[in-house]
């Protein structure tokens, strides 16, 4: 039996069956191209779900992460102090609103917690009924029981009912529905400057004003969820910047550590001042390794140029995805690499044929292809898939 036969075979026989995976076995990886067990090539446009920022096989990370493994200090809990751990603390408020910072593993986790935090700030304010925190349509913020239910999806939540109590759902980008809905019961809104898993919907500059105007009048947190489209994947470091919105909390995770697991919450003063010894932890949060690693990340991503070129290769991969001419592609939207097309086919037909011409590609809401690559991409690998996706969705009205 082939590795491939194999592998597949054992995963149907020993995984539990979340996820529904192509028949290949994916075995390494360099630049954006990873390689299956049978040699077989696929350029990138997944980035393991918006994280390997890097790409594959960076050196100065793979160094990084040796060195730190070199001390035997991979890990030793939040015990205790450790250089790398502050270290990443001081670079990611160097360069956000942030004046603090807590580390964790995920991106659930990242939001798990500034959920508690929002919470724990009414309750040292004397405030016990401001427990609601509002989110809104098509949002995703993770699949633990607190981040899922502010993750208003029926699909996500409905065989793990009850959710947490408190979760209000606005609409996105409805300044009319915030407005309604946050009040002084509201602990905190958490919001996607630019949705991911929800199919790449990108929030407006007046809508993060507005809530930003709003949780103030209503003394809520503004949480802004940046785990997908923050650290460079617009273009710019932050996916609100832009807007001139500034939230008091942020969610960070998937790119953050190069591919290793990590989370963090950024806060300000305030919120950190709420926070006591005890009352908030995890046994790995803040690894020397992970948080090695994610100094190493941010530090490549804000070096001059790495930006620019995100920058570059993501306006020219919008032009060119909005110059296919296909009657099924319905919408093109996007900042930097964070871009979708709409379609009006099931996006799983189009994520199929990618792997026959040697692309990995992901669906994003309902009827979105999302882009989110290794942030590394070049113009040829955009020419690559724009050439591919022509073909295939050519394919696919011959068939019809
Ligand atoms: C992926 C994601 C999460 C959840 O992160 P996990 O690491 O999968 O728990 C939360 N919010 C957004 C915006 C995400 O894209």
């Amino acid at each position: 039996m082939s590795v491939t036969e194999q592998v597949i075979q054992k995963d149907l026989q020993y995984s539990v069956p979340v996820a529904a995976r192509p028949d290949f076995v994916l075995t390494r990886g360099e630049g954006v191209t990873l390689y299956d067990a049978e040699g077989k090539g696929y350029t990138d446009w997944v980035a393991g779900i918006a994280v390997n920022a890097l790409g594959y096989g960076d050196k100065e990370l793979m160094d990084v992460v040796g060195q730190q493994m070199g001390t035997g200090l991979i890990h030793v809990s939040g015990l205790y102090h450790t250089q790398a751990m502050v270290e990443l603390a001081e670079l990611l408020c160097s360069i956000s609103f942030a004046d603090k910072a807590y580390f964790c593993n995920s991106g659930a986790e990242a939001n798990e917690g500034a959920l508690k935090f929002a919470r724990k700030r009414a309750y040292v304010n004397d405030q016990p009924n401001k427990t609601n925190v509002v989110s809104f349509t098509q949002a995703f913020h993770g699949r633990t029981l607190g981040a899922l239910s502010v993750t208003p999806s029926e699909k996500y939540q409905k065989p793990f009912k009850p959710m947490v109590p408190g979760a209000v759902v606005g609409e996105f980008n409805s300044i009319e529905s915030a407005r309604e809905l946050i009040d002084d019961d509201t602990a905190a809104v958490v919001v996607e400057p630019i949705q991911g898993e929800g199919g790449i919907n990108v929030a407006s500059a007046a809508f993060l004003q507005a809530l930003r105007q709003i949780c103030d009048e209503s003394g809520a947190i503004l949480i802004f969820d940046e785990i997908q489209c923050g650290l460079g994947r617009t273009g710019e470091l932050w996916a609100h910047t832009a807007s001139g919105a500034t939230p008091d909390i942020m969610t960070l995770a998937k790119p953050l550590a190069g591919g290793l697991p990590i989370g963090a919450i950024l806060v300000t003063e305030e919120i950190g001042a709420a926070m006591s010894p005890g009352d908030h932890g995890s046994t790995f949060s803040g690894g020397a390794v992970v948080t090695r690693a994610a100094e190493m990340v941010v530090n490549r991503v804000k070096s001059q140029g790495f930006l620019e070129h995100v920058r570059e290769v993501g306006d020219y991969l919008l032009e060119r995805l909005a110059e296919i001419n296909s009657p099924h592609i319905t919408d093109v939207r996007g900042r930097g690499l964070m871009a979708g097309i709409e379609l009006d086919i099931p996006p799983a037909s189009v994520v199929a044929a990618g792997y026959e011409e040697g692309l990995l590609l992901v669906s994003s809401g309902s009827n979105v292809i999302r882009f989110v690559p290794p942030l590394i991409i070049e113009k040829q690998h955009v020419d690559e898939l724009i050439d591919k996706l022509t073909l295939i969705l050519e394919g696919i009205d011959a068939e019809d």
